[in-house]
């Protein structure tokens, strides 16, 4: 559980109801504070969890939904004059449910203009593809836009189709779409560095080659923004060796996986994840496994 003073608003009702526009939590500080806005959610087969796993072995982890409904969770830092996003959502033309980071927006009183700096942790479409608004021009008119060289590197080779099965072209085709709407404005970093200052990208690559994960501290506390190297609030915990069908390199995201959960729990850090219901948790080891507790 989160702290008191760190947890100052949660709003049960819009837990229960996590795919709609709106505010998920609010941690922390006014003066440094972790606001967690939805993008909505889709919809996926519930075999895509696990390949190589019974989808009866799977639904008695998830429970028998089929498909499964997941979430989308942009995180939005107020640090000074600083608003900075983790990622921003999936825009218009990604699947049903999702692309309601706008609205988000507005519900949290948070102007377009206003944002300084938006990090992405890989460019997948639920994390990129709203980075354009609907006439294709930023959307955040004077932000900068961060994300790890060797991540755009991948997506905007042409020869990025051969390393990608057929139903993956369209992420290639959307990735270097609005890599070209940015243009100048994205920003090539390495991973490893602090890309501003207290915000370290640690590289948690798998899911896709470049993917990072955000390190810092709000309220005195370690955070960690993981974007999608922990992707289901029991499977991505309790077994962290099964390979989702999103993960690209399958055995590279499972040993980021095993490091991620042991120092997330060593160092009690606030983990927010982009899928995790609830967004941001704690993860404790629980025998050979871990679990996560949303806050
Ligand atoms: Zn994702």
């Amino acid at each position: 559980m989160l702290t008191r003073r760190l947890l100052l608003a949660a709003g049960a009702a819009s837990l229960a109801a996590p795919a709609a526009a709106q505010v998920v939590t609010r941690l922390g500080p006014e003066a440094e504070q972790l606001t967690i806005l939805s993008d909505g959610g889709f919809e996926m087969p519930l075999a895509m969890l696990a390949r190589e796993v019974p989808t009866d072995a799977i639904a008695a982890e998830t429970g028998p939904a089929d498909p499964y409904r997941t979430v989308l969770n942009v995180t939005c830092l107020r640090r000074g004059a600083e608003l900075i996003l983790f990622d921003c959502g999936a825009g218009a033309h990604f699947l049903p449910g999702s692309g309601q980071l706008q609205e988000s927006l507005r519900a949290a009183g948070i102007e377009p203009e206003a944002v300084t700096h938006v990090l992405f942790t890989h460019l997948h479409p639920d994390h990129f593809w709203g980075a354009l608004d609907e006439f294709d021009s930023p959307l955040f008119p004077n932000a900068r836009w961060l994300a790890a060289a060797r991540e755009i590197d991948f997506w905007t080779a042409p020869k990025v189709y051969e390393q990608l099965p057929a139903d993956r072209h369209a992420f290639a085709a959307g990735a270097q779409r609005i890599a070209r709407g940015l243009g100048d404005k994205l920003e090539r970093l390495q991973a490893g560095g602090e890309w501003l200052p207290g915000i370290a990208a640690v590289e948690t690559a798998g899911h896709t080659p470049g993917h990072v994960s955000f390190a810092f501290e709000a309220g005195g506390q370690p955070v960690m923004v993981l974007g999608d190297a922990l992707t289901h609030p029991r499977i991505s915990f309790a077994y962290p060796e099964w390979r989702p069908a999103s993960d690209q390199d399958a055995d590279v995201a499972v040993a980021t996986r095993r490091s991620l959960l042991d120092r997330l729990s060593a160092d009690r850090t606030i983990a927010i994840g982009y899928h995790l219901p609830g967004a941001a948790g704690r993860v404790e080891k629980h025998g050979p496994a871990y679990r996560f507790t949303a806050s």
